[in-house]
């Protein structure tokens, strides 16, 4: 175990970041971030900014030397730099379940393996699969980018032959996944977080309403039947179980017209959708990393409140600051800013958590807050 006082390394500095340095440095921690970007929000309230690449050897050497073990916050970090990592000190996630979660075709495959259930998809690698599996496919759909897609982008809704050639050059000919789009009744996502001897602790089931491709609200807990709330949660433990896996999973799910859940796709860190946890639970999703990273025993999250999550984009600064007088003057809302100096549309500058015992109160006070957000 790696005792409060001792120094924990986390590659990435955004939002996630930040917020995992808050929950280890209250509990006593060092961070040390490892972050190309001078100015990221996480770096900036860090114990030690290391300013380099992601595969920067030098940089990754340094994270090690003063860290006693390390985690990350986002899935593009080059598994090749949590392997080098994990040859000096204790590494969560592990490279290889990161590997699955930033490639789609390699997560679908690996959860069609193991018996999860996704959308129905074909690989594309270049036109001449498209050409070569035109008539098995069902429209419309969604093409999306295998790698680097996130909030919708790399991303095209499909109606037909035609615009599927056009759409994989407009994505650059680079490997796709083109799913059927599906109908659907709710979205949900669970969080787990697994620790080295295999022990989890699972959070209450959030269900996500997304804008324009970029997740708008988070309600928790999720509107939907309990026979499907413990179905989630026992495949998203499953596929933990399946990945080995140790540190903080996020599995996102459909709920279909009927109830069946199909996986949409995994986050190997804490998630957006997972904010709410800060507030609403006796464990954040942050604190519950600081405990796998560190080797401290995992709590099983208790929700005490009723929770909505609503997210805070740059939209919301185009006629300058929000209002914060007024919305901040109800006790029910926490705000979460991320210290990100520039506002551009669709980024994502903070969060607020409205808690409320009636979950039905909070969903009305994030209406009234929306609309003093104004267009976002
Ligand atoms: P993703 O980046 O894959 O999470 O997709 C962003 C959002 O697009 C999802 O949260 C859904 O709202 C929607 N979406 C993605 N894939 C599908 C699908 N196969 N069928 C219907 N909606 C989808």
């Amino acid at each position: 175990m790696i005792q409060p006082g001792s120094w924990l390394g986390i590659l990435g500095g955004g939002q996630l970041g930040r917020m995992f340095t808050q929950a280890a440095q209250s509990m006593g921690y060092r961070v040390a971030v490892l972050d190309p970007d001078p100015s990221s929000p996480g770096g900036r309230i860090s114990d030690k900014h290391l300013v380099t690449e992601y595969d920067n050897l030098r940089g990754l050497k340094e994270l090690a030397r003063v860290s006693s073990a390390v985690t990350t916050e986002f899935e593009n970090v080059p598994a090749d730099s949590l392997r080098t990592l994990s040859d000096l000190l204790p590494v969560s996630p592990q490279a290889d379940a990161v590997e699955v979660a930033q490639d789609r075709i390699r997560e679908k495959t690996f959860l069609s393996k193991n018996g999860f259930r996704v959308a129905p998809y074909a690989v594309f690698n270049d036109l001449n699969d498209v050409a070569n599996l035109s008539k098995s496919l069902v429209f419309p759909g969604l093409l999306k980018v295998s790698r680097f897609g996130y909030d919708g982008k790399g991303q095209l809704l499909i109606k037909d032959l035609t615009e599927l050639i056009s759409g994989f050059k407009n994505l650059g000919r680079v490997p796709c996944v083109f799913e059927e789009f599906l109908s659907l009744t709710a979205e949900v996502s669970v969080i787990v977080a697994r620790d080295e001897r295999g022990d989890t602790a699972v959070f209450p089931v959030s269900e996500n309403r997304h804008r324009n491709g970029i997740l708008d609200i988070t309600i928790a807990p999720a509107r939907i039947p309990l026979s499907i709330l413990s179905e989630a949660k026992q495949e998203a433990l499953a596929l933990g179980d399946a990945l080995r896996y140790k540190g903080i999973l996020c599995v996102e799910f459909f709920v279909l017209d009927g109830g069946a859940l199909v996986i949409n796709e995994i986050a190997p860190r804490p998630h957006n959708s997972g904010h709410y946890t800060i507030d609403a639970c006796s464990v954040s999703q942050f604190e519950q990393q600081v405990r796998v990273t560190s080797g401290l025993p995992l709590i099983n999250p208790r929700q005490h409140s009723s929770a909505v999550m609503v997210n805070l984009l740059g939209d919301s600064w185009d006629n300058g600051e929000p209002d914060w007088n007024s919305i901040l003057k109800d006790d029910r809302i926490r705000l979460h800013l991320y210290g990100k100096d520039e506002a551009r549309p669709g980024r994502k500058m903070g969060h607020l958590t409205i808690v409320d015992p009636d979950l039905d109160q909070a969903l009305n006070l994030s209406r009234q807050i929306k609309t003093l957000l104004g267009k976002q």
